[in-house]
């Protein structure tokens, strides 16, 4: 970079938040895919002001930026941009809280406000609210994922549907909000989505049209009662009848939250590593350990979980129903309340020896996942990036990126069929096979019509020839399931160029619209667009 822009960017953000040095420059470069950019430089705003100021810059001297909130999208590259040469504007210091209304039941908030600080404030102001946090972690930002238009399994799942009026720093310099936001007087700017005229905020979400610095965000008021139901299916036959069950529930508004449904392979990877010592060092897992690790850890071969929210009228009817649906499919439908789990730890000792299990191990995979769902964030599926490694996962403040995990998100939305999900599952089962890996498979409702796919291709990033392969089998599975219409509803920086350079009209009107707003092209070159 030359000597005049550096002194520039410095004059607007200190000295100390232009970062240069190759070492302070390493934790972007950290992926659990494989890839290597150049990363020139980062760049740590504090405020508006200042995002505006070095966009300006940027502008001017034709500097591609790639705004990251906490750079922790692992599985689709971290905090890396799509292009070589970009500088990183690291919002993560940008970090306010604006504003709770507990009345209206909304947030405002900045980029780097993780998803422990919005649940930890929350709860510190007695706030009656809850989030809707994903599995990604304490540390991730809500609005990063946001954008992402990420999922959760609450009532408030669909993080898209939940935002509600954007700040965005456009490449000229200039400050847009969108909703009702630019009218000074609007009172509804974070109530009513959709304003007045064209609805933007869409075009600002899996884009580069622009830098986002505030978001609003709906938030659940906490229900008067919350349980979660934990079933297994006996055989693999029996998943077709609960798709049906669960389209049922869903369409028919039964259940508020979501269901997932994660494959035994998938459910292990969470509680376990892989067995190196039992298969003497042999990749992939076979059949026959999978089937003695899942009796090991009392997994099904597809285990569901269904979150309960409302009044306990309500919840005690969606029981009924769903125990009446659900139980002539499933081995086991149990349900777990505030009251019973306070119980289980309580008398967790003797109650084991009467049931005769391990109740302390089963407690440790339990209360996570419900506390999960109950708007708490945690670390509860970290673990599966860690499944091949050889070390082992480290008990707090996991982070696949630092630890060298190797790791692609893959996450085709299917629809909510016993025919399409079987499709599915044989188009990726074989590349898997053949590439040497373990197909583990989560599907999560995130319409009430469709399932999110959830497959980590988990492998060994340490050695070469493993990585290769696991490269391999990405590019095979996202060829094989785009032919067959099972579309990932989000890409890594490895694809972008494959999904928006084709000849297709859709990427033709993104890029006529990046090249209105963004003709100099220096906001996140490459990402979802040409
Ligand atoms: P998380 O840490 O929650 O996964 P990231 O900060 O990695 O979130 O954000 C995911 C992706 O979204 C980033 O790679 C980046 O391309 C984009 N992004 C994140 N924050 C912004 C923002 N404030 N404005 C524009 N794009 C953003």
């Amino acid at each position: 970079m030359e000597a005049g822009v550096v002194k520039a960017l410095k004059r607007v953000l200190g000295e100390d938040r232009v970062l240069l040095d190759e070492e302070k420059l390493e934790p972007y470069q950290l992926a659990t895919i494989p890839v290597d950019r150049k990363i020139p430089g980062a760049l740590k705003p504090r405020t508006v002001a200042e995002v505006q100021e070095v966009v300006r810059i940027a502008n001017a001297h034709r500097i591609p930026l790639y705004p990251i909130s906490t750079g922790r999208n692992w599985g689709y590259g971290s905090a890396n941009p799509v292009r070589d040469d970009s500088l990183i504007l690291d919002l993560g210091d940008m970090n306010r809280i604006v504003e709770v209304n507990t009345e209206l039941a909304y947030a405002v908030i900045e980029p780097g406000v993780s998803q422990q600080q919005l649940y930890e404030h929350l709860e510190r102001h007695r706030t009656g609210l809850m989030m809707d946090p994903t599995g990604s972690g304490p540390a991730c930002s809500v609005l990063g994922n946001t954008l992402e238009r990420g999922y959760g399994i609450t009532a408030y799942g669909d993080h898209f549907e939940a935002l509600c009026g954007m700040e965005v720093v456009l490449a000229d310099g200039s400050v847009l909000r969108t909703g009702f936001g630019h009218y000074d007087q609007a009172t509804a700017t974070h109530l009513f989505k959709y304003g007045v005229g064209p609805y933007l905020d869409g075009i600002f979400t899996q884009s580069n049209f622009g830098i986002v610095t505030k978001i609003g965000l709906w938030l659940m008021p906490v229900p008067e009662s919350f349980e979660a139901g934990y079933f297994f299916c006996r055989s693999e036959a029996d998943l077709g009848p609960v798709i049906d069950v669960t389209r049922g529930l869903l369409l028919n508004r039964v259940v508020k939250g979501s269901i997932n449904l994660l494959h035994r392979n998938r459910s292990l990877t969470v509680l376990t590593q892989y067995p190196w010592h039992r298969m003497r060092g042999r990749t992939p897992l076979d059949e026959k350990t999978w089937q003695e690790l899942g009796a090991e850890k009392g997994v099904g071969i597809w285990n569901g979980v269904v979150a309960l929210y409302g009044t306990r009228e309500e919840i005690r009817a969606a029981k009924r129903i769903i125990k009446r649906r659900l139980r002539p499919h499933v081995a086991k439908l149990q349900f777990v309340s505030n009251r019973l789990l306070r119980l289980l730890e309580r008398f967790q000792r003797p109650l084991g020896l009467l049931l005769g299990m391990n109740l302390s191990e089963l407690l440790k995979a339990l209360k996570p996942s419900y506390e999960l769902m109950k708007g708490k964030p945690g670390e509860v599926s970290l673990p599966t990036p860690y499944w091949r490694m050889k070390k082992p996962v480290p008990d707090a403040n996991i982070d696949p990126a630092r630890d060298n995990c190797g790791l692609y998100w893959f996450a085709p939305v299917i629809p909510m069929t016993r025919h399409h999900v079987r499709t599915f599952i044989q188009t990726v089962e074989p590349i898997f096979d053949r590439h040497g890996f373990e197909p583990c498979i989560t599907l999560t409702t995130v319409t009430h019509r469709a399932f999110d796919c959830t497959l980590p291709i988990l492998y060994n990033k340490e050695d070469p020839e493993e990585t290769e392969r696991a490269s391999a089998c990405y590019r095979d599975v996202l060829k094989a399931c785009m032919k067959a219409g099972y579309i990932p509803y989000r890409f890594g920086i490895q694809s972008m160029e494959e999904l928006a350079g084709r000849e297709d009209r859709f990427w033709e009107v993104v890029e006529t619209i990046k090249n209105a707003l963004d003709p100099n092209g220096i906001i996140a070159p490459g990402r979802y667009c040409r």
